[in-house]
């Protein structure tokens, strides 16, 4: 067997580059292992490529608008391929900063899959390491449907591995991936049809927020096919069919799934005895420890809030409180603050106005606010922004903030940290507006 560890970290992601780096720096014995790319899902086929493309589908936007504003721009064309090697060498550039900073910390850093044997044992190409703690974090994975023919589709990893734009597309999913890949592609130039089960896209999200969204899609000219789901895939001359539970078919150049992701516990845990829950997710106490002692887990595996910033905070707080005598160090789930970036973006935090009904009861009042950003004056073509603080009790403190409209993702962040601290519809009735700005309408609400 080799060198005991203090620590040896399943996963080279967001949370686990985080724990690792952080035991180290509280002086652990530490391993990471990691089969694919430093940075896991969020720098290699999540987060950072996709933010990138949003940028380029914002520029094609402003493009447009352009004219509104006395450009003469002519004819512009884009070209995805340039765009996707740029991109790429930029998150070869993060693979190698990532690599450095586990050094700089003396993380020994083990190429392959590893395999829990128990829970002080791990396995990884056939060598194995003793380790005092184990930490999973080895994320989660987008799942397909049972439907015939579903290997012709491509899933979020297909579309970041996209050579060029197609020009049709169906893509499959109601929540905040099947919104983001739609609005970027039909920026770049694809004909999409969002095709998804429910009535409503983003189910989880306030009710404004998804009604809002599908308003957007619209304009923006994306085709929403609610209520229905897609059967069968067959192959085509130039694509794919796709046979539609309302009996139509469709027929496109890709086919995007984006209707889940499943933890990826592959890895010895249940034959080592770690309890997983109804969706496979590793269960966890508030500790982020398992069933198993010295066996924990962050991050998206634990089917938790499934946000970088979340694996991330998670994994430090571990780390802090197992290697840095940080005793009552740990992550609360409550009140995370999260970004939609759709065209225009969402930012939302705290208790939808169902949740704080459920909740609170009558104490509840809601606060609206619809307009069309400034921006917008001198052009045609006009977005509407939305706004709604959910306020309980009779000082009115604000439990919930959701927003979408141009700046939402850059305003909410500070907003968040107002909630967080209690803040009342008072506190943000005194605090004075900028003006003009989007995140004005938030202070001066009636
Ligand atoms: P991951 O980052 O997935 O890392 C897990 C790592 O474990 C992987 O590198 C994998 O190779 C490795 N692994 C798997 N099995 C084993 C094994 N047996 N042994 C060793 N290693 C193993 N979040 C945001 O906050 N903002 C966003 O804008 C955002 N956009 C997203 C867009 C897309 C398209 C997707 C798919 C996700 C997005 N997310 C976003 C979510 C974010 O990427 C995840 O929440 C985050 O990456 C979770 O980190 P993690 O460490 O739990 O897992």
């Amino acid at each position: 067997m080799n060198d005991a560890y203090d620590l040896i970290v399943l996963g080279g992601g967001s949370g686990g580059i985080a724990a690792a780096r952080r035991a180290a720096q509280h002086g652990a014995r530490v391993a990471l292992i990691e089969p694919g790319k430093l940075g896991g899902t969020c720098v290699n086929v999540g987060c950072v490529p996709k933010k990138l493309m949003w940028h380029a589908a914002h520029i094609a936007e402003t493009l447009h608008e352009a004219a509104g504003y006395g450009f003469d721009i002519g004819s512009v064309t884009h070209n995805w391929h340039r765009l996707r090697e740029r991109r790429e060498a930029y998150i070869t550039r993060l693979n190698g900063i990532y690599r450095e900073n586990l050094g700089k910390d003396g993380v020994t850093l083990i190429d392959g899959y590893g395999r829990l044997l128990n829970p002080q044992r791990v396995e990884c190409a056939g060598q194995r390491y003793g380790a005092e703690r184990v930490l999973i974090a080895t994320g989660g994975r987008a799942v397909r449907p049972a439907a015939p023919g579903a290997e012709l589709g491509i899933d979020s990893n297909g579309f970041f591995a996209l050579d060029r734009c197609p020009k049709t597309v169906i893509v499959a999913g109601s929540g905040y991936i099947a919104v983001e890949l739609c609005g970027v592609l039909k920026a770049l130039g694809a004909q999409v049809t969002l095709v998804f089960r429910r009535e409503r896209l983003l189910s989880s999200f306030d009710a404004m927020l998804g009604e809002a969204v599908q308003d957007a899609l619209r304009v923006q000219g994306v085709v929403l096919r609610p209520n229905t789901y897609v059967r069968a895939l067959m192959q085509t001359g130039e694509g794919v069919q796709a046979q539609l539970s309302d009996s139509d078919a469709l027929r496109a150049e890709t086919m995007l799934w984006a209707i889940g992701r499943t933890p990826n516990t592959g890895c010895g845990l249940r034959e080592s005895g770690i309890a997983l829950g109804a969706a496979g997710q590793v269960l966890v106490d508030p500790w982020q420890a398992t069933n198993v002692p010295n066996v924990f887990a962050v991050g998206d595996v634990t089917g938790h809030a499934e946000l970088t910033p979340v694996a991330i905070a998670a994994g430090r707080r571990l780390s802090d409180r197992l290697f840095g005598g940080q005793s009552e160090r740990r992550l609360d789930y409550e009140n995370i603050p999260t970004v939609l970036f759709s065209h225009p973006p969402i930012g939302t935090v705290g208790l939808t106005e169902k949740a704080a009904r459920e909740q609170y009861g009558d104490t509840v009042k809601i606060y609206e606010s619809r307009f069309k950003a400034l921006y917008y004056g001198v052009l045609d073509e006009k977005r509407e922004s939305r706004m709604k603080l959910v306020c309980v009790g009779a000082d009115e403190r604000i439990v919930g903030i959701h927003v979408i409209g141009e700046g939402a993702d850059e305003l909410l962040q500070g907003f968040a940290v107002a909630l967080r601290m209690g803040a009342t519809k008072r506190d943000f009735d005194d605090t004075v507006a900028i003006h003009p700005t989007s995140a004005e309408e938030l202070v001066t609400m009636r």
